[in-house]
Formats: C-alpha cells, structure tokens, sequence
C-alpha cells in the first residue's frame, strides 16, 4: 500500500494545483497497479478552463471556486446554488459523491464569514448529507475545512468545506477503483442524482 493515501485536500480543483495533484493521486495508484489511464484525468480540467469562467489569457490566474459558478450546472459539476454558497461535486473525488460547500464570496478565513454565509454554509452541510444518504446510502462522513495552505489547503484563498461520504471498507479499494470514478461522464452523473435528491425548501433543522 502506499505510504500516502489521499486526502480531501489532494483533490482540490485548483487550476494551478491540478498536475501537482493529479500527480500525486497518480502515483499512489501506480504504486498499487501499472495503469493506462492517465490521459483520462486530462479530460477533468475542461470544466474549469472553458466558458466564463475561462482566464482572460495564459498568465491570468482566477480562483476556480470564484469562476465555477459562472458555468453552468452541468459544466461546473454544480450540484446546488443557495443564496450565499454552492455546492459543487470535487473534480478528483476522494470518494464518488465527494462534494464541497463553498461560499460564493472570495474569503479565505472561516472567521470572516458573515452570519448569513455562516449559517447558509451550515444548512448546505446538512442538505448535502441528507442528499448523499438518499443518492447512495452512505453509512459515514468526513467534513471539515482546512485553514490555510500549512493546514493542507489546496486552495486556500478561497474557503470551501469538505464534505465526503463514507462507507465501511471504502479506504481499502478505493485507490485502486478510484481512477474509474472520475469520468467526466461519471461525476455528470453523480451531479444530477445528487441534484435531484437535494433537500429543497426551507433550511435544515
Ligand atoms: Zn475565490
């Protein structure tokens, strides 16, 4: 086994952090099994680099938790739009159904969240497990945000909490299996049953 096993925070969708990234996840897979499927990661970044959201030019740089919600749904693998955050499916899923919740406003610190974005940020952890227990039965959870680039943070300008459902034995397969759930194709499909099974009306209690 290797000796690094991904964590949430390996699988940022950062732009800039995305060949760093993928090449760690890569190399605990190869560790475990010669793959052929490294160019199937490639396809992930279209997403993020095409439409509105796409940088004026090669040097500029936008935050890709500031640029997601400008795509569409279905192109930012946005999972549910509230007033003060998002939801949205994380591009190289720790898990199938792995998810941030994320404010749609560019702060880094949690302690900088208004009282509405604080309280939204709540209720969309609550929808975002109900959603992931009606869409796959997921028997557990890991939630939590990494404060700052020394705590982990991919993107750490940006704020963005975890949300990744569980199951019993998941860790065990999950670097081998791992590289056939992040399809384009798959998360498309991940998003809209999870969009269809998110809690709508009025915030969770
Ligand atoms: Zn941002």
């Amino acid at each position: 086994m290797p000796d690094h096993v991904p964590g949430p925070d390996d699988l940022d969708p950062g732009q800039n952090d995305i060949p760093a990234r993928r090449d760690v996840v890569l190399d605990d897979v190869y560790e475990i099994a010669p793959d052929g499927f490294q160019r199937l990661w490639m396809p992930h970044r279209l997403a993020y680099i095409k439409g509105e959201g796409k940088p004026a030019d090669a040097s500029a740089v936008e935050c890709p938790f500031c640029a997601i919600p400008k795509l569409s749904d279905a192109d930012g693998l946005i999972v549910a739009r509230g007033t003060e955050v998002y939801a949205v499916l994380n591009l190289y899923p720790y898990n199938s159904g792995h998810l941030m919740v994320v404010p749609y406003r560019h702060v880094a610190d949690y302690t900088d969240l208004t009282d509405p974005e604080t309280d939204e940020l709540a209720d969309f952890t609550k929808r975002a497990m109900i959603a992931l227990r009606q869409a796959s039965q997921a028997q557990g959870f890991n939630i939590g945000m990494n404060m700052g680039g020394v705590a982990g943070a991919g993107i750490a300008a940006h704020l963005h909490q975890h949300v990744v459902p569980r199951w019993g034995g998941d860790a065990n397969f999950m670097p081998v299996v791992g590289r056939t759930k992040v399809l384009p194709q798959l998360l498309g499909d991940t998003r809209v049953v999870l969009a269809d099974a998110w809690p709508k009306g009025e915030p969770q209690t």
